[in-house]
């Protein structure tokens, strides 16, 4: 951390992906919180995802009236999690916190987090203790999810706690030197290190809009997770199918036993077909999980940038373009 005299600088950063009816009031809510912390500079980055409503106009317009907005606008929509990246990446703070663009995740916990930041953390993680406005479908299935992930992970990745946080610089240095596509920037931080602490928040209602993550997104940021943080559905595969080959094993003893010692061999049509078929779905499932994996690989020698900026407004160019120099070095190694 910093200790010289000049203010500390935090960057706000926040994905939007059609979040026309939520970001004025957003922008609003923000600068005012900044405004109510005279003690540190601030630069509220807004990352634009390819929105296709009124959002990019709007912030477009927050950036001409407010020097701190800063705006990054994708060619399309790359996903949450890319956007994340994409604003930690641009951002020059001393730290660096992330947040929705539809206060769910209450603005105000933003100065308890850097209060803790100042004790000498380098993370402050939000958990959340309740989540008022979420389908049971969605409650249900996060609280799942992040204790399968838990106990599937090879790092300790916290229980309910989304990507709403505070990132030191010493840990936004590392992330921005890890290349990998499917990123799943929560798992990310816990695997960096450092010291880490959680601060318990109460998330609200989305102000306006709806959910932007749909079932689809959902799953593919769920396997994202537990595939790029975890080797042990592989072992699954392997110790299903050992299973199943000494369970064909005694079949095959059944049926040489029944060949030789009675004469109703022919019978056992009912039997031929459970084995086929049990074996045919263990074979696919372990092919599954093989091809998941090998998708990954794939993805990631194609090397492509994870996304394309279309429009930065706000940003001194120089910075970012060491930014993105340095991506493509590291990917060329
Ligand atoms: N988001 C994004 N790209 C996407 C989907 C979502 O940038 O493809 C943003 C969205 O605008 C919001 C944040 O990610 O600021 C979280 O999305 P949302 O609130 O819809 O998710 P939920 O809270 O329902 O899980
Ligand atoms: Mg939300």
């Amino acid at each position: 951390m910093d200790t010289g005299s000049a203010k500390q600088l935090i960057s706000i950063v926040v994905p939007c992906y059609d979040e026309e009816d939520a970001i004025a009031e957003t922008i609003r809510q923000l600068t005012r919180l900044c405004d109510g912390q005279p003690s540190y500079d601030f630069e509220l980055i807004f990352v634009d995802d390819g929105s296709k409503d009124a959002t990019l106009q709007l912030l477009r317009e927050a950036a001409g009236r407010d020097p701190r907005i800063k705006l990054l606008s994708f060619a399309r929509n790359f996903g949450h999690q890319i956007a994340v990246t994409a604003g930690i990446d641009a951002a020059s703070g001393d730290a660096v916190v992330l947040i929705d663009a539809d206060l769910q995740d209450p603005p105000q916990t933003i100065v308890e987090m850097i209060v803790k930041w100042r004790e000498g953390y380098d993370v402050v993680y939000g958990t959340r203790t309740l989540r008022p406005g979420e389908s049971r479908f969605k409650l249900f299935t996060a609280r799942g999810f992040y204790r399968v992930l838990n106990g599937l992970s090879e790092v300790p990745i916290p229980l309910d706690t989304g990507d709403f946080r505070l990132i030191g610089r010493n840990v936004v240095d590392v992330l921005k030197s890890m290349p990998e596509r499917d990123r799943f920037v929560r798992g990310m931080v816990s695997w960096v290190g450092f010291k880490q602490t959680s601060l318990p928040y109460e998330r609200a209602r989305r102000i306006a809009g709806t959910s932007k993550y749909p079932l689809r997104k959902m799953i593919r940021f769920a396997s994202d997770g537990i595939l790029s943080f975890s080797a042990k559905p592989l072992r699954f595969a392997t110790s299903i199918g050992l299973a199943t080959a000494v369970l064909a094993l005694l079949g095959i003893l059944y049926v040489l036993a029944l060949r030789l010692t009675t004469s109703i061999w022919v019978e056992g049509w009912t039997a031929i077909m459970i084995a086929l078929l049990f074996l045919g779905g263990v074979q696919l499932v372990c092919l599954g999980i093989l091809g998941e994996y090998v998708g990954r690989i794939y993805s990631e020698v194609k090397k492509r940038p994870l996304y394309v900026v279309r429009e930065r407004i706000g940003f001194d160019d120089v910075s970012i373009n060491t930014t993105v120099l340095k991506r493509r070095v590291i990917a060329a190694e």
